[in-house]
């Protein structure tokens, strides 16, 4: 059994190639795909066990059971400590169908659990990319590496394995939207490099460069629409020009990728890893309020609100770390809602007990030769597949299997409402 794992990230810094070895012990760990919930644990928030009886307690959260019985279904709904049972029979039940919109799943009208099986506390990948390629070089051993044509063929899978892009804003702010019986993946590209997107002078107009990852997801798109176009750019300002090398000025660059409805992340200003040692409050506000400073200095008005660690490190002085959160620098403010770490794991939901935001999981990219836990070697994981996030194409209710519910922070649902139900 695999009792450690071994990444190997390669960065840009100062103009520098730097490759950086992250080999991680984990001697009482088994990493299996199991195990990987498990790795949420070194940075859990755990409550005391909830249970269906302490939400039934609550005054604002609604509960809805849904128990499938001899092929009819008796709905059972609690609402401010008032228990409702309802026989199937004397309401619509109308079964969603593939891709049907969320609008049929309204309030009032009820979805065959059974059939859609949601599983809206479930896991989700938070896809890490850095390089892409027209060609792996002979004897590649970058595993931050891919093809443009690898890239498009993952987009191929996660499509027809019923995934759909969300925001990293959607997914801070639990407003996923998703059609019943699709799941959520998350994009991010760290490093600002131009392979990921760059613009080109063409007749006088700057287009994207047709040799990029965003080109790549641009033409997915125009075939697959529902698809979705989302993903985050991590960058960090200290590079100047050579973010997004390419023709046309930052501003413009930006511009581009911010139209298309592409998000900029925090990946501080130099790319220092923040387990630098003798690192104190003083720097990280430089190191995450100039990249601010100097981002807002080329594209006013745009606030990042989320950092990715460069290199997946953290400091273990946790009264620093707090800056990461939020802080200032030179009188202007920045502020991360969720930080990202370098990683092997799908990320668990923002309501879910385990969930952090102060280091969410992601999952690397494939590259040239396949390796465990990267994101292909997930989609075909069958244990990830069965605990996914699986939406009930509904955004004001939660809907989770009653066996997965005491992972539900109901406290973090603001208004949504909690629905359960026994799975087959
Ligand atoms: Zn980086």
């Amino acid at each position: 059994m695999i009792k450690y794992v071994a990444g190997i990230c390669r960065h840009y810094l100062k103009g520098h190639t730097r490759v950086f070895i992250m080999i991680l012990s984990i001697s009482t760990l088994l990493i299996t795909s199991a195990g990987c919930s498990s790795l949420n644990d070194s940075n859990e928030i755990i409550g005391n066990n909830t249970t269906t009886n302490q939400s039934k307690e609550s005054d604002t959260q609604g509960i809805i059971d849904q128990q499938n019985d001899n092929n009819s279904s008796i709905i059972k709904e609690t609402k401010n400590n008032q228990e409702v049972i309802l026989d199937s029979s004397s309401k619509d039940i109308e079964g969603i169908k593939e891709g049907s919109s969320s609008e049929n799943t309204n309030d009032g009208i009820l979805i065959d659990y059974t059939t859609i099986q949601p599983n809206e506390a479930g896991d989700i990948p938070i896809v890490m990319f850095h390089k892409f390629t027209d060609k792996y070089p002979e004897g590649n051993k970058d595993e931050y590496l891919i093809t443009l044509e690898d890239f498009e063929g993952l987009l191929n899978e996660l499509y027809v394995k019923k995934f759909r892009l969300v925001s990293m804003q959607d997914f801070i702010n639990n407003e996923i939207e998703l059609s019943a019986g699709y799941s959520p993946v998350v994009f991010t590209f760290d490093d600002g490099v131009s392979s990921q997107f760059s613009l080109v002078s063409h007749e006088g107009e700057l287009q994207v460069n047709p040799e990029t990852a965003v080109a790549i997801m641009l033409e997915f798109n125009k075939k697959h629409p529902d698809f979705g176009l989302e993903g985050t750019f991590y960058i960090e300002m200290g590079k100047g020009e050579s973010t997004f090398a390419g023709d046309g000025s930052l501003n413009e660059r930006f511009d581009k990728l911010i139209n298309l409805g592409f998000e900029i992340g925090n990946h501080t200003w130099s790319h220092l890893s923040l387990a630098t040692k003798n690192i104190s409050e003083a720097i990280i506000k430089e190191q995450l309020g100039r990249n601010q400073l100097e981002f807002s200095k080329i594209y006013d008005g745009y606030k990042m609100s989320s950092l990715a660690l460069p290199y997946g490190e953290i400091s273990k002085n946790e009264g620093i770390m707090a800056q990461l959160f939020e802080g200032e620098y030179n009188g202007v403010k920045y502020e991360n809602r969720a930080v990202m770490a370098v990683g092997w794991c799908p990320s668990v939901v923002p309501w879910n007990k385990k969930y952090n935001s102060g280091y969410v999981n992601r999952v690397r990219a494939t590259s040239m030769i396949p390796a465990d836990y990267d994101i292909s070697w997930w989609l075909n994981n069958k244990d990830f597949m069965s605990r996914r996030f699986v939406s009930d194409g509904n955004k004001s209710t939660v809907v989770v299997p009653e066996d997965v519910m005491e992972m539900v922070d109901l406290e973090r649902l603001g208004d949504k409402r909690l629905i359960t139900y026994k799975r087959q």
